[in-house]
């Protein structure tokens, strides 16, 4: 008897750790979104009158789904508030914050120039823009027309606009708008002074550490809920392309993801082992549950919380990780950046654009420019192509068909695409914690002992 309620519990996902519920979460989602896409081929019209139950539960996932990301988004700013100012801060000495942001800007950079690098490599390589001409013109709409003119637009401004928006005028707008890259900038700032003047900084300072803590255990709590809301944000997602479309953009896909698996298996692993002594099994191990939950969410913002977290629980310093971690979430986004250069050259391909090397080497610089602009969210990498694609002079009607496809597909795209931004971040971390000396070895590699995060 007793077994069989052993037996049960483990069927039912009590039994087994919580990355496996998560993990678990995204098959079932991949499963029923495709089982719901069968019947209403992506159309809530269709299925509303194909089965209303299936359609109002889908609407409830939708809630779900969108419930979850909203609540960790809800901790994102006092965390990375509160992270950056006691990470700062602890740091204190501004000998070693520069040295930790040199290394900072040099690893995020090198990852970031590889991802790159990479992407045009396989896209001028494999050329899959050749010939889907006449697929690209059967999915244009009218409403898409719309999306990308709007997005076109907000790019308008030139590079140099881009740059000056990075400096808040006013940090509470900033705060009030929650626009992550000017907030950072003024956190920085403030933080620097604040470690340079003292001790008078303590009752900031310690005001900042509780902020951290509290947002911390909202975030633990928040996860108990990971599997129904990674669930229901996969399941809502499949339902609207379903599985049939790994056939339809196979070469487009097959050159994404060999790009993504080569920066997850060579180059993350190589970066390890020449830059640190950090054992790759166990780093992958330590940052699991991060990576799920960025899959399911698609936004290196949200999982942030769990990036800390991981990385902090299993040995790396909180030093390093609250400057490192806020930083990268909001920065590093190589994942965005091998995406945004073969897609753009992608779309010059089907246009019959040709590209010389220099407008080659540009789309590679814009993506990386372009990519670090991009918020943390879902979908935000394919908003700000539009500033790689306007570098090259290309104008919004001549490229409509050619983003409509990139629009279908692009929520599957973005899940690795946000797992990839999220490694690396990690990547980086714990490179600098081994250069510093700010992993505990004894915890990082007793994998066994491993603390649950969720
Ligand atoms: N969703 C990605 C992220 O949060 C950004 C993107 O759309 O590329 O990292």
């Amino acid at each position: 008897m007793k077994l069989h309620v052993q037996t049960l519990f483990v069927a039912i996902g009590l039994g087994i750790k919580r990355n496996w519920h998560i993990f678990l979460a995204i098959i079932a989602g991949v499963i029923f979104g495709n089982y719901i896409f069968n019947i209403a081929g992506g159309k809530s019209d269709v299925l509303y009158t194909e089965n209303v139950r299936l359609y109002h539960f889908l609407n409830i996932l939708n809630i779900i789904g969108q419930a979850f990301i909203r609540v960790i988004q809800m901790v994102v700013i006092p965390l990375v508030c509160s992270a950056i100012v006691v990470g700062i801060s602890s740091i204190g000495d501004s000998k070693q914050i520069g040295k930790f942001g040199k290394k900072m800007l040099l690893y995020y950079g090198i990852i970031t120039v590889m991802a790159v690098i990479i992407g045009a490599f396989l896209v001028l390589l494999i050329k899959p823009g050749i010939g889907v001409q006449s697929f690209i013109s059967a999915t244009a709409s009218g409403d898409l027309q719309t999306v990308v003119n709007n997005a076109f637009q907000e790019q308008q401004g030139n590079i140099g606009n881009m740059f000056l928006s990075m400096i808040p005028q006013n940090p509470l707008e900033s705060l009030a708008k929650g626009e992550m890259i000017p907030i950072i900038f003024f956190a920085l700032i403030f933080s620097l002074a604040l470690a340079k003047v003292g001790e008078i900084n303590r009752p900031i300072v310690s005001f900042f550490e509780s902020i951290f803590a509290a947002t911390m255990k909202v975030t633990d709590w928040i996860m108990i809920f990971a599997a129904p809301g990674i669930f229901s944000l996969t399941a809502v997602a499949v339902s609207s392309f379903g599985l049939g479309i790994f056939s339809t953009i196979s070469k487009f896909f097959a050159v994404v993801l060999v790009g993504f698996c080569i920066q997850f298996f060579v180059i993350y692993p190589l970066i390890l082992k020449f830059f640190s002594k950090v054992p790759v099994s166990n780093f992958y191990t330590a940052i699991i549950e991060a990576l799920l939950v960025a899959f399911g969410t698609a936004s290196s913002s949200a999982t942030l919380p769990l990036t800390i977290a991981c990385c902090e629980k299993r040995g790396i310093s909180h030093k390093v990780c609250s400057f490192v971690l806020p930083l990268g979430a909001t920065l590093n986004m190589d994942g965005t950046a091998l995406f945004q250069t073969v897609a753009v050259i992608f779309l010059t391909q089907a246009y019959n654009v040709s590209l010389d090397p220099m407008q080659i080497a540009m789309i590679m610089v814009l993506a990386i420019i372009a990519s670090s602009t991009c918020a943390g969210i879902p979908g935000a990498g394919l908003i700000t192509i539009a500033l790689v694609l306007n570098g090259l002079g290309l104008k919004t009607d001549q490229l409509i068909e050619g983003f409509a496809f990139l629009f279908a597909i692009d929520r599957v795209i973005d899940m690795i695409r946000t797992t990839v931004n999220v490694a690396s971040d990690a990547v980086v971390t714990a490179v600098i914690a081994d250069n510093e000396n700010e992993i505990n070895y004894d915890l990082f590699n007793n994998t066994e002992d491993y603390k649950e995060i969720i």
